[in-house]
């Protein structure tokens, strides 16, 4: 018996798929049920929308996912300048070379192509009434004018009564923005001012303005290095600490959603909205920051983050590990957990950020100086710190790069450096970002050839048998299947190292 409540809004339906039981109330939410991408066979989502107590709507698998399978691939409804950005084109969002601007409006665009383009009509008419025009120098930081332009293609958005009724589902957090008086005050003079009282004969009211920039500022995704983006179905995926599915962006702008590891029917799909692999005092602070609520997972909630220790440092006085007493306080102080000995949060915070400037200004090609860090550090953080790992990474990057590495191949401490570093780092993730991700192919591909190495020196000595020998071998080409799957959506962003 199929569900009869609509699988994305939960009014009733009665308009069936014709693939599986998912059923909806309208021709519109039928299709957002499927994935429909250029080229592709259209593909049923195996997702719906759920209300859960503590979570709020949510996606929950209608089948079991299996690791590395897509759970959903979409379009954005709105694409737009990030508001701290370098000056880009409103059309295309290249970064401006000072040439142009609209002949209307007056805003940055490439050219007359980018000028008639589609993304930038949307918002020209609007912004050539507004009384005073802005002025942009093509090498600003950011230009506070940007903030308009989302919210203006977000308001157009409502005129499509599809995507208006798709956008209506999602959170907007504007209690806690005007709860909030810089940010409020941000956005009364960036869009508000604009939008409400300068420009003429406007039909948009502060609420309209303000729900834009909730939505928006909520729900977005910054990608390939040019603007943020909107996405309807996406955006219904809440934020884990340790989460089960992970996103990419293409170069055509859609994302795509991909399972980490397997995800049991009637699971809620759970994605990061910020790399895993930073501790929970930070990462507590970036998510009420930026998506407006306190993290109380089970991460969140272990001083130890689940045993990984991600943010112990070491005790000066006994040697053992201080971490954070209560990680749910946001102020919580630091104890250790052999002595007595207690340190601020502040104190902390300003050890990280000496230790990350540190880490910062070091030559990631200077591999005596990345090997005297690590053996300072260790004095100062638990193996696996977060910062520690991060030195670990940059190590295992360094010694790719050296010519001499290739060279003394058979340098039996280096191929043992290499292994464990790269291990310490999987042994981690296999805890707190655990399944196909990027970073663990990475460390795969970093470990894995020296493990080679390794065995077949242990084979030459005598110190395995043949047969541990076939062993490893095994492993190692099945390490290679990982690595592949890890990859599998994996594009470099075209903004890196272009241009
Ligand atoms: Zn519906
Ligand atoms: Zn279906
Ligand atoms: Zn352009
Ligand atoms: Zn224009
Ligand atoms: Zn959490
Ligand atoms: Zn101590």
């Amino acid at each position: 018996m199929a569900d009869s409540a609509c699988w994305l809004c939960k009014k009733s339906g009665n308009i069936a798929c014709s693939a599986c039981s998912t059923t909806a109330c309208s021709e519109f939410h039928l299709a957002a049920h499927y994935t429909q991408i250029q080229g592709q066979e259209k593909k049923c989502r195996p997702i719906r929308v759920e209300y859960r107590e503590g979570a709020g709507n949510c996606l929950v698998a209608t089948a079991d996912i299996k690791p590395g399978e897509v759970i959903l691939q979409e379009y954005p409804a709105v694409v737009a300048p990030s508001l701290v950005s370098a000056t880009v084109c409103l059309e295309c969002l290249r970064n401006w070379q000072g040439a142009n601007l609209c002949s209307k409006c007056k805003f940055p665009v490439c050219n007359k192509e980018c000028e008639q383009g589609t993304n930038h009509k949307q918002e020209c008419s609007v912004l050539a009434l507004l009384p005073t025009a802005p002025t942009f120098k093509p090498d600003e930081r950011s230009n506070p004018a940007f903030a308009l332009i989302g919210v203006i293609r977000f308001l157009f958005l409502q005129e499509n009564p599809d995507l208006a009724d798709r956008t209506s589902l999602l959170m907007d957090h504007v209690d806690d923005i005007k709860g909030s008086p810089d940010l409020l005050n941000m956005w009364e003079g960036t869009a508000v001012q604009q939008l409400v009282r300068e420009l003429p004969n406007s039909k948009y009211t502060k609420e309209d303005v303000l729900r834009a920039v909730g939505v928006l500022h909520t729900n977005s995704v910054a990608g390939m290095g040019r603007g943020h983006a909107l996405y309807p179905t996406f955006s219904l995926t809440n934020h884990s600490c340790i989460c089960n599915s992970r996103f990419q962006i293409y170069p055509d702008r859609s994302i795509l959603l991909r399972a980490q590891v397997s995800i049991p029917k009637g699971s809620e799909i759970t994605t990061q909205y910020l790399t895993p692999l930073i501790g929970t005092m930070p990462r507590r602070q970036k998510i009420r920051k930026n998506w407006f609520f306190s993290c109380i997972c089970d991460r969140c909630a272990d001083p130890t983050e689940k045993g990984t220790f991600l943010s112990g440092i070491i005790c000066q006085s006994c040697q053992d590990i201080v971490l954070p007493a209560n990680p749910l306080d946001y102020e919580t102080t630091w104890k250790c957990m052999k002595c007595s000995v207690e340190t601020t949060g502040a104190t902390v915070q300003a050890l990280m950020n000496s230790l990350q400037a540190d880490l910062d200004s070091t030559d990631p090609a200077d591999f005596d100086a990345l090997q005297t860090k690590r053996k300072n550090w260790a004095k100062v953080l638990h193996q696996n710190h977060y910062l520690f790992l991060q030195l670990k990474r940059n190590i295992l990057g360094c010694l790719k790069m050296l010519p001499e590495a290739r060279l003394e191949q058979q340098n039996r401490k280096r191929l043992e450096l290499q292994v464990a570093l790269a291990e310490q780092n999987i042994q981690v993730f296999d805890v707190l970002d655990p399944g196909l991700t990027i970073l663990r192919g990475r460390m795969i591909q970093h470990c894995n050839g020296p493990k080679l190495q390794l065995a077949n020196m242990d084979l030459k000595n005598k110190k395995i048998s043949r047969l541990e020998f076939l062993q490893a071998t095994a492993r190692s080409l099945n390490n290679v299947k990982i690595a592949t799957s890890c990859f599998e959506d994996y594009q470099q962003d075209p903004s890196v190292g272009s241009d």
